[in-house]
């Protein structure tokens, strides 16, 4: 399944200078949905998770689908002030300034399998920070998947970690 054809290039979006990759069409495509999901549940198979940590927004589109194809929870890290009861916080450095995210801090059982699911690996800002995150409320982190690497970027080298970081597609 080529699902590499549906991610579209958007140039000077959200600002002058990015070129945004575009998934939307894939989303769209039933056919192409399925199969990068499911590519990016492929490794996870087997591997004793007990949920899938899903990264607002476009996350947990992904993260959700993945949870399901592997019979897992799901998860969600969210922006400041969406989540009820008593969360974790972890605030990330952005290009200009700061951003936080959370986590109900009883999510998970302490030692749980977890595995982080987000759309896009950037400048790997967020990834790294959703992983302080699920070390933060006690579970165990198994690894992220990201259905794309931008890998000029260098995400992957704010990814300072021994659990594994797979990308399905990278650019
Ligand atoms: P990072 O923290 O710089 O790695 O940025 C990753 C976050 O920004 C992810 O949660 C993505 O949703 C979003 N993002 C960055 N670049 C793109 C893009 O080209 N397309 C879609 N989302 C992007």
């Amino acid at each position: 399944m080529d699902f590499a054809r549906l991610i579209r290039e958007v140039p000077d979006f959200p600002k002058p200078g990015i070129r945004f990759k575009d998934f939307s069409p894939l989303l769209a495509d039933g056919e192409a949905f399925a199969g990068a999901v499911a590519a990016m549940a492929a490794p996870w198979h087997g591997s004793g998770l007990r949920v899938v940590v899903g990264i607002e927004a476009r996350g947990f589109i992904l993260g959700a689908a993945v949870a399901r194809e592997l019979g897992v929870g799901f998860v969600p890290v969210r922006k400041p002030g969406k989540l009820p009861g008593a969360v974790h916080e972890v605030s990330y450095a952005l290009e200009y300034g700061q951003d936080r995210l959370q986590v109900q801090a009883d999510a998970v059982p302490a030692g749980a399998s977890v595995l982080l699911v987000d759309d896009v690996l950037a400048t790997g800002g967020t990834l790294a920070a959703a992983a302080s995150l699920v070390d933060g409320i006690g579970a165990r982190l198994a690894g992220a998947a990201v259905l794309v690497e931008l890998a000029a970027l260098g995400g992957r080298g704010r990814w300072r970690r021994s659990e594994p970081l797979l990308a399905t597609l990278s650019y």
